[in-house]
């Protein structure tokens, strides 16, 4: 007997996917033959043709795997795969922990089975096609099995920490999860550098000379202290490029891209980095933790007064209530009210984005960021004329012609 859950679940789903689609298909629709007279000075002709056609096939591409997805999802609720799933583990095992490790692993190794060929299709055929693509077939095999056994260790052992902490707690579980995931990622915003990323890259500090020299002089005027200027091989998988910012106290790093090194002006880093020392010095990584840890609470919050009940492991087809299937449910169920606060957390970082240039641009490096946003637009063949209602679910950061806007200001 399926119960009103059931039909819940399935009714999330098929909403979300529509609404994706249509987006998407407000996005293509938005797409141009013609160089816009907007970006006459940013795009030649044939390279905004160049960045309209790889728009055209990443939406194609992302239509087929999300409908694929999908089908695949639908039939998993519909069926009862999940419940199933459950049912055969416990001929094997009832400690619920192991049981909630083979859950996961069996799913996650059949997504990720699944999933693999369109990774390959993406990096290999599409990336190759328009020039991007670095990475070596030995790369990405081992990119991919370094993945899995991250994934493996880091996934399984908060896992099995949190349905341990449920097992002994119960309806408090929420406030020591809370507390056990704070730490965590606190844990992993010092140490992602030094610990994860040298499994993938190689980071050098970057040399003695000018640019350097620049920088220097370039924090000493906005009053930051930073001592940690890294270059990373980039160029190892893509050509695409970037620069990020990282931890925070003394662990404060910021990593430059040497794809983006190769292109720029010495000027035109600087006020990258000015951008990404804006984002510090208003505070937005600060706020930004304790967003997403006000998040989280919520979250864990809502989900402990669902994981309990027996309807959505009934809904899925498991004879009882159980931590892991309980998740299943609940990450469908949370997914309209994890929509709005996606949307709210983008419009948040949206308006960062501005702060953080226009802190750069207090520094008289407006020209130079904006120069270097167009290159980096360029070189990158990001879509510059994206719909506005795309833009405004899905952007975490303004498009290219809004940001030179409020950069003129
Ligand atoms: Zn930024």
């Amino acid at each position: 007997m399926h119960n009103s859950v059931y039909y819940i679940i399935l009714i999330i789903i098929v909403l979300d996917f529509l609404f994706e689609r249509y987006l998407e298909y407000l996005n293509s629709n938005s797409l141009s033959v013609q160089l816009p007279d907007q970006l006459k000075g940013i795009y030649n002709e044939e390279q905004y043709a160049r960045s309209q056609e790889y728009e055209k096939v990443k939406s194609r591409f992302s239509l087929i795997t999300a409908s694929l997805s999908f089908l695949v999802i639908i039939l998993m609720f519909a069926l009862g795969g999940f419940g199933w799933l459950d049912n055969y583990l416990r001929e094997w095992t009832n400690n619920p922990i192991w049981l909630g490790l083979l859950f996961f692993g069996v799913i996650g190794l059949a997504s990720d089975i699944l999933t693999l060929p369109f990774g390959w299709y993406s990096t290999f055929v599409i990336e190759e096609r328009f020039g991007f693509n670095k990475t070596t077939v030995k790369t990405f095999i081992f990119d991919h099995i370094k993945s899995l056994l991250l994934a493996a260790v880091i996934g399984g052992g908060l896992l099995a920490l949190v349905i341990w902490i449920y097992e002994q707690t119960q309806g408090m579980f929420w406030v020591y999860t809370l507390i056990v995931i704070t730490a965590f990622s606190l844990f992993m915003t010092m140490f992602y550098s030094t610990l994860i990323v040298p499994l993938f890259n190689k980071q050098k500090p970057l040399k003695d000379g000018e640019l350097r020299n620049a920088i220097q002089r370039f924090s000493e005027r906005a009053g930051f202290k930073l001592d940690n200027i890294f270059v990373i091989d980039g160029s190892k998988r893509s050509t695409k490029a970037n620069a990020y910012f990282t931890g925070f106290g003394a662990k404060k790093r910021i990593v430059l891209y040497d794809t983006l090194m190769d292109e720029m002006e010495n000027e035109e880093i600087v006020a990258v980095l000015a951008h990404e020392i804006g984002h510090y010095k208003k505070k937005h990584i600060v706020s930004g933790l304790l967003l997403s840890l006000l998040n989280t609470a919520v979250m864990l919050y809502i989900f402990s007064l669902v994981v309990g009940r027996p309807e959505p492991a009934l809904a899925l087809g498991a004879h009882q209530a159980s931590f892991h299937v309980g998740l299943v449910a609940f990450g469908i169920l949370y997914t309209p009210l994890s929509f709005l606060i996606g949307m709210g957390m983008n419009v948040f970082s949206r308006k960062n984005e501005y702060q953080a240039d226009s802190f750069a641009a207090s520094y008289g490096l407006a020209e130079a960021l904006g120069n270097s946003l167009k290159k980096l637009s360029v070189k990158n063949l990001s879509n510059l004329t994206p719909h506005k209602a795309y833009v405004f679910f899905h952007y975490s950061h303004p498009p290219l012609l809004a940001r030179l806007k409020n950069l003129k200001k």
